[in-house]
């Protein structure tokens, strides 16, 4: 028997396979398991229809994937964005059981969207879509089952009315179904940075493992949302400077660097949460792309997938790129790379907000709260821990980063599916 390679038209979920599929052959994985683990295990598509504040109907698509629950609930965030497909979500709910599984967190991975425009959107309406997406995906959801989290777009605001919403349907508080919360309302204390946090440690110990120190690093951070502040202020507080940052106004660059505390209040207090209008003194407004190509030692593409690619990879300058977001290199863009720059690939990087996650879901179960100091020990030991595994395993193989954590991740899935056996 030979395996038939699944493809995808969607450049996001043919990248996950590919990735996938390169890593199995590398490990002699089983054929049956081949199989089983290039396909999700459950796919929901919805439709939600809203009441707009002008009185009109809109009906919007909404998904939840589970791609596998061998090791646990199916783990993973919800996004709303205007590109939000199937396919996508598939490619997303693959990442995040290789991620789950590589942290070495009890979980399985799943992921979730609404193909809508938040900019266009008032609180209200974002209100009702968010209400009326979690009571369909209702039959899905539980902390034992599913348990999504914020993702591109989303917050705690979200998490909460999907709490209320679900709680409300089954007559009881139901907070460990969803992670990402204000810490007022079951969330955890340090759940917000931990993304941006964890991004940052793996540029520290990327350097490190280069022979160099973070202090008096340079570094890009292209996009400028949840994971980019906080792995810009990390960074900031361990002793680089960065020189560029992006959202979707464009990009803004400061050779002497970015001051990043003012950065973050402006979009804190921007009502869209946007750059727009930022100011400080030797900064210069160029094209948000063009950040990409910028002089400095690290770059953490922080925004969308795809970002660098076969047509720009090459103009590179970074040595060390760091994947705060999911699937911002594509395998073209690995290619094309000058063969001098090291990536520490998405699932590794960005995992401080899965793991955050795990550490938020343990307290809802327990009903007890960790201070933020238990919390960060935690993240950050772990996140470096994980580094260090990875880094390790790629030199004894000697294969890439990517490559390398692509491989003990499906290990530890494909080990539990081995031995929880194939029927169901
Ligand atoms: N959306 C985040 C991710 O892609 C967090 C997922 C979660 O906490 O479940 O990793």
């Amino acid at each position: 028997m030979a395996v038939t390679k699944r493809t995808s038209s969607n450049v996001l979920l043919d990248t996950a396979l590919k990735n996938f599929y390169a890593a199995a052959e590398e490990m002699g994985l089983d054929e049956g398991l081949i199989e089983i683990l290039s396909r999700a295990e459950r796919k929901l598509c919805v439709s939600i229809p809203v009441t707009m504040d002008d009185g009109t109907v809109k009906v919007f698509e909404g998904y939840r994937v589970q791609y596998s629950t061998a090791l646990g609930p199916a783990k993973g965030g919800i996004r709303f964005h205007p590109d939000v497909t199937l396919e996508e979500c598939e490619a997303l709910a693959c990442l995040m059981a290789w991620k789950c599984s590589l942290a070495g967190i009890p979980y399985g991975g799943g992921k979730g969207g609404v193909a809508c425009n938040p900019l266009e959107l008032s609180t209200a309406e974002k209100e009702r879509i968010s209400r009326t997406f979690a009571a369909r995906i209702e039959p899905l959801v539980g902390a034992w089952t599913d348990v999504p989290a914020p993702d591109v777009n989303t917050g705690g605001q979200e998490m909460v009315w999907f709490m209320d919403t679900i709680s409300k349907m089954r007559n009881r508080l139901e907070p460990a179904i969803f992670t990402g919360k204000p810490v007022s309302l079951w969330g955890s204390k340090g759940r917000t940075e931990a993304t941006g946090a964890g991004v940052a440690t793996c540029v520290r110990e990327v350097l490190k493992a280069a022979g160099r120190d973070v202090k008096g690093a340079t570094a890009i951070i292209q996009g400028f949302g949840n994971v980019g502040t906080h792995c810009a202020l990390t960074l900031v507080d361990m002793g680089a400077k960065v020189l560029a940052i992006s959202d979707i106004t464009g990009g803004y660059y400061c050779p002497d660097g970015i001051d990043v505390k003012k950065a973050f209040d402006h979009v804190t207090n921007h009502p869209k949460h946007l750059l727009e209008g930022y100011e400080q003194p030797g900064l210069q407004k160029i094209a948000g792309e063009d950040i990409l190509y910028l002089e400095a030692d690290v770059l953490c593409p922080c925004a969308l997938e795809g970002v660098i690619n076969g047509d720009n990879a090459h103009k590179i300058k970074a040595k060390f790129i760091v994947e705060g977001a999911n699937g911002p290199v594509t395998p073209e863009g690995d290619a094309a790379l000058p063969k001098d720059v090291l990536v520490v690939p998405d699932f590794l990087a960005n995992s401080g907000g899965v793991v955050g996650s795990y550490f938020e879901w343990v307290q809802d179960l327990m009903g007890f709260f960790w201070t933020k100091e238990e919390y960060n020990q935690r993240l950050l030991t772990l996140m470096a821990d994980n580094f260090w595994r990875v880094w390790n395993y790629s030199k004894e193989h000697n294969v890439s980063m990517r490559k390398g954590a692509f491989m003990v991740a499906i290990k530890r899935v494909a080990d539990a599916v081995k031995m929880r056996g194939v029927f169901l």
